[in-house]
């Protein structure tokens, strides 16, 4: 590794994973944390636990704020497991000088989304630092979810599993990027910014078999299907033609130089189910507006183990690779 950290190292992609692996699992090693979930499972698989720093730039965007993204972030891992979020923690380091209208604002919204999820703060943690030792405000939460349907794992996909994706891809970092770079968007991009509490406790309702859960936040849908493949010992073939992309965020795309596979979501989720249960996953899911366009996306085979495979509408295969380099930095 090199000898400082790089912007690249916090990409959700090959570099990240490489800090994560040689710097912090090498450190505090133990078994929960090396099933690599979104949340560890604890408590005799009863509890979900995760959590999550945000450090979004801009604060507000298209979409949502940043205070809605730290609740959604830290409540989507836990859903992620199969988990009804429960109790949050809520942490914020605020640059000196902060509007403190733009403050309430954020924790207005954040109060709005932890009722949307049925979950409460109740622990938290304030410090002020000096104009310059932070960019205005940065957001830690935690939380602790009741596990509703145990054993989802992503350590557990099979050839009897399909994989869908719950709605288009990249409008988060499609959004992000546009409002950085100025771009005057007059079509209707914004953040997928949600909740998934509600969809996965409809999954469960619906008895439907779930192997796996992820929110494709940074890294997008290849950093998860990637994580699943070597996960699992799998491999993913994805039919390029079925990945949801909306007309906006291909614009994007096309003008930055970007693939909307690799681009983060914030309520955008890929789920590995059992083959006979995808009409009624896609049935359930299409209830929901937010997963109205949920499709299928790839079949699980051993042909190249720990790879994902792109088959082109030709034909031909070629490998979707973990992203790597700057994506974009403080897209969450
Ligand atoms: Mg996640």
């Amino acid at each position: 590794m090199t000898k400082t950290v790089t912007l690249a190292m916090g990409n959700g992609g090959e570099e990240n994973n490489e800090l994560i692996s040689k710097v912090f699992y090498k450190a505090f090693q133990n078994d929960i944390l090396e099933k690599s979930e979104d949340a560890a499972v604890i408590h005799g698989g009863e509890m979900a636990f995760s959590t999550d720093s945000f450090t979004v730039s801009p604060l507000f965007f298209s979409g949502g704020d940043i205070g809605k993204l730290a609740v959604c972030g830290t409540c989507n891992d836990l859903a992620m497991m199969g988990a009804k979020p429960k109790y949050l923690t809520c942490s914020v380091i605020i640059e000196e000088g902060f509007s403190m209208d733009e403050l309430q604002t954020i924790v207005a919204s954040m109060k709005k989304e932890l009722e949307v999820n049925g979950a409460i703060v109740v622990s938290g943690d304030t410090k002020v630092v000096p104009r310059g030792s932070v960019d205005k405000i940065f957001i830690n939460t935690t939380g602790i979810g009741e596990i509703q349907k145990k054993g989802i794992s992503s350590n557990n996909i099979s050839e009897d599993d399909v994989i869908l994706v719950s709605r288009d891809l990249g409008c988060h970092g499609a959004t992000i990027f546009a409002a950085r770079e100025g771009i005057e968007l007059t079509s209707n991009l914004q953040s997928d910014c949600a909740s998934l509490t509600l969809q996965v406790q409809a999954l469960i309702d619906a008895d439907v078999q779930i192997t796996a859960l992820r929110d494709a936040t940074r890294g997008g849908v290849s950093a998860v299907l990637n994580e699943w493949a070597k996960q699992s010992s799998i491999c993913i073939e994805v039919d390029e033609e079925s990945l949801p992309v909306s007309q906006e965020v291909y614009g994007i795309c096309e003008m930055l130089g970007f693939e909307a596979v690799n681009l983060a979501n914030e309520g955008t989720f890929v789920l590995a189910i059992k083959k006979e249960d995808e009409e009624k996953a896609l049935e359930v899911l299409h209830g929901f507006e937010n997963s109205s366009n949920a499709v299928k996306i790839a079949n699980v085979t051993v042909e190249y183990v720990g790879k994902v495979v792109l088959l082109s509408s030709y034909g031909t295969k070629r490998f979707l690779e973990t992203p790597t380099g700057e994506l974009l930095p403080r897209i969450c």
